[in-house]
């Protein structure tokens, strides 16, 4: 009998598909994935795709994404109910309502939200291009910043540039406290501490280095550190030992998981293929709009 890995393989042949999974996967999704990354790394990938069918392992907003970059592909997400709550935490129609305030100011989303609040943005941003698409601007132009309150303060600490900020957050990473960073780094004092800038002030004041996980993953590489204390969720550490045998890395916090990004499982990866679903599909009005902030952002990073 056939093992669901062999399965999956058999499937993606058949259908002429390609699994890709966000760095916060479980363990054993990223291990079928032919491609995993961060945000930035996916938007790219799902540019650049020649596969028909593409599996989508990650949160609504990424496979959204995909599709709105590649509207002639069939986008799965094995849960349908994998969301994020930072992404939910704004609507077009409350977007719609700060840019009256503003009218004239450039507004810029964190990847990390709806079709339909990029589709109100001017330019689109990962946590690992924020500061050049921020730079972007010309200086005498106002930036309203959604939804992210972190990554919008990090780059104005970083830039020194004021801009209208947002009030979401990652409900994961603000689990990470000041206490588990101070825990882990007097239990291994030669580690380098890397954070997210999803991270609140307290734990970025307390990192040697604020990186996307794709950052992290390429600073992990170069690095002649051998040991890291890693501030994000817990499933970026598997790509992080796989690719870095020799080092060691620990993770901050347990409690750093995203229950979201857990939904998906390998058995999930092989319904979605045996029964081509849950598709995922931006009406086209939207994704003409929101694929201008994309390709923007793409352009630009
Ligand atoms: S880790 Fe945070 S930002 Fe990322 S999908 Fe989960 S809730 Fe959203």
């Amino acid at each position: 009998m056939k093992s669901i890995e062999e399965k999956i393989q058999d499937l993606k042949r058949e259908r002429g598909a390609i699994i890709i999974a966000h760095n916060y996967q479980p363990d054993e999704v990223q291990a079928i994935a032919d491609f995993t990354g961060d945000s930035l790394e996916l938007s790219r990938k799902a540019a650049e795709l020649d596969e028909e069918v593409v599996v989508f392992c990650g949160v609504h907003f990424m496979a959204e994404t995909a599709a709105i970059l590649s509207p002639e592909k069939t986008i799965l997400l094995p849960d349908p109910f994998a969301g994020c709550p930072m992404a939910d935490m704004i609507t077009a129609e409350q977007l719609r309502a700060k840019k009256a305030e503003h009218p004239g100011a450039v507004a810029i989303t964190y990847v990390n939200s709806s079709a339909e609040t990029k589709a109100e943005c001017d330019l689109c941003c990962t946590s690992s291009n924020a500061i050049a698409i921020v730079e972007s601007v010309p200086a005498d132009q106002e930036i309203i910043f959604v939804p992210d309150t972190h990554l919008g303060h990090y780059v104005q600490e970083k830039l020194g540039r004021e801009m209208i900020i947002w009030d979401g957050y990652c409900p994961t990473h603000s689990r990470i406290r000041d206490v588990d960073i101070l825990r882990e780094k007097s239990a291994h004092p030669n580690a380098v501490v890397m954070a997210h800038p999803e991270c609140p002030l307290n734990i970025r004041e307390l990192a040697d280095e604020l990186l996307s996980t794709g950052q992290m993953c390429a600073f992990a590489k170069e690095s002649d550190a051998t040991e890291f204390i890693v501030a994000t969720e817990i499933g970026l550490l598997y790509r992080l030992r796989n690719e870095n045998p020799g080092k060691k890395f620990y993770a901050v916090s347990d409690r750093a998981v995203c229950p979201n990004m857990k939904k998906i499982d390998v058995e999930k990866v092989l319904w979605a293929l045996e029964d081509m679903q849950h598709r995922v599909v931006v009406p086209e009005e939207i994704a003409n709009k929101a694929r201008r902030s994309i390709t923007a952002m793409l352009e630009l990073s």
